[in-house]
C-alpha cells in the first residue's frame, strides 16, 4: 500500500457550526474517521499544519507547506492537502512554484460542505484526492474536486456555491475521476529530485482597472509594492485618458525598479498587449510583464516567487516567460 501524508489546513471540509458561522474544528485524522475507504487504498499519516479559514491564509501559511512537504517529502509516496476552498486555487499557484517538477503526487483537496453534513461534497473529494493520491501518473501540485484533476498553477474558484467550484483556466484537466477511477489524460513532466524554495516576495499587490481608474490609485500602490499585478480589460492596455498620466506612473515605478505584472480580468484567454495601441505601449517598459494565459493567481504566486530570488529585469523577464508546471503557454 502507498503511504500518504494528510497535512490538514483547515476550511469547510473540517468545518463546523459555531454560533457564529462555520469554523474549522476536525482535525485531519477525525477527517479520515468519515471514509473509512480511505484505509483500504492507503496508509496514512496525519500532521494538522493549522486548522484555519482559508481566508485567513497568507504567503507565510503556503512557505510553511512547502517546507513541510520538503521536510517529509523522501518518507511518502504522495501527499493530501485538506485546505479551504476559497483560497485553494493561491496555495495551488503558489506551492507550484515552491515545490517544482515533483514525481509525486501533491494534491488539494476541500469541500463546498462540511464532512458532517448529510449534503456533504467532502467524502467524494476526499477519497477521489487519495486516490489521486496514490496513482502511478498524477505528478506534483493539484487540486481534485467534484471529480476533476487540475494541475495547479491554473485552477480557479469559479462556484462560490455549487459542488462544481473549481475551473481549469486556459488548459484542459490533467484527468477525471468516476466512482473514484482516475482516467488521466495528461502527464506533467517531472524532474529527477524535486526543486524545493522558501522565499516569497509578499510585498506584491493587484489592481483590477475599472473604467475611469484613479492615477492616484496606482500611485499610491506602485510607490508601496514591489510588483503589482494590473487586471487590466480585454487582451489589455492602459487608459490614456487625456493627458497619459497612467503610463507615465508606470514609468516612473519601472526606473524605481518596480515590476508591473499586465494580466486581463476576462477569465478565459488572456491577455495580448501587442493588438491594441493602448497596449502596445506598455511593450516598451524593460520592467513591465505580461501574463498571457497565466491565471492572476499563478502570475501573483510567480512574481512573488522570482522577486524572492532577483531583482534583475532580464532575469526575472526571464523567469516569468519560463514556464513552470504548464503555467503558461502562449507568449506572443
Ligand atoms: N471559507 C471557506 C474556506 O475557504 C470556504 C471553503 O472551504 O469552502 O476556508
Amino acid at each position: 500500500m502507498k503511504k500518504i501524508l494528510m497535512l490538514g489546513t483547515g476550511g469547510t471540509i473540517a468545518s463546523e457550526m459555531t454560533p457564529d458561522g462555520l469554523s474549522p474544528e476536525l482535525t485531519p485524522a477525525q477527517l479520515l474517521r468519515y471514509v473509512p475507504g480511505i484505509s483500504s487504498i492507503a496508509e496514512v499519516d496525519c500532521l494538522e499544519l493549522f486548522n484555519i479559514d482559508s481566508t485567513n491564509m497568507t504567503p507565510a501559511h503556503w512557505v510553511a507547506v512547502a517546507r513541510a512537504l520538503r521536510e517529509h517529502y523522501d518518507s511518502y509516496d504522495g501527499f493530501v492537502i485538506s485546505h479551504g476552498t476559497d483560497t485553494m486555487a493561491y496555495t495551488a499557484a503558489a506551492l507550484s512554484y515552491l515545490v517544482q517538477g515533483a514525481r509525486k503526487p501533491i494534491v488539494l483537496t476541500g469541500a463546498q460542505k462540511p464532512i458532517n453534513y448529510d449534503s456533504t461534497d467532502s467524502k467524494l473529494n476526499l477519497m477521489d484526492a487519495f486516490v489521486c493520491a496514490c496513482s502511478e501518473t498524477v505528478h506534483g501540485v493539484c487540486i481534485v474536486f467534484s471529480g476533476r484533476v487540475i494541475v495547479g498553477t491554473r485552477a480557479r474558484k469559479t462556484c462560490s456555491k455549487s459542488f462544481t467550484a473549481f475551473s481549469s483556466i486556459n488548459y484542459p484537466d490533467l484527468g477525471i475521476l468516476h466512482d473514484h477511477r482516475l482516467m488521466t489524460y495528461i502527464e506533467p513532466a517531472v524532474l529527477p529530485r524535486p526543486l524545493f524554495f522558501d522565499t516569497l516576495d509578499e510585498n506584491v499587490g493587484l489592481i483590477k482597472m475599472i473604467p475611469g481608474t484613479d492615477n492616484e490609485l496606482l500611485e499610491y500602490l506602485l510607490e508601496r509594492k514591489d510588483a503589482l499585478l494590473v487586471e487590466c480589460f480585454g487582451v489589455g492596455g492602459l487608459p490614456s485618458y487625456s493627458d497619459d498620466r497612467l503610463f507615465e506612473t508606470v514609468r516612473r515605478a519601472c526606473d524605481a525598479g518596480k515590476f508591473i505584472v499586465v494580466t486581463t480580468q476576462v477569465q478565459n484567454e488572456g491577455s495580448d498587449l501587442s493588438i491594441y495601441q493602448v497596449g502596445h505601449r506598455l511593450k516598451g517598459y524593460r520592467r513591465v510583464l505580461e501574463a498571457y494565459d497565466m491565471t492572476s493567481e499563478a502570475a501573483l504566486a510567480k512574481i512573488m516567487w522570482i522577486l524572492g530570488r532577483t531583482r534583475d529585469a532580464d532575469e526575472a523577464a526571464r523567469l516569468f516567460y519560463t514556464p513552470v508546471a504548464n503555467d503558461i503557454l502562449y507568449r506572443g
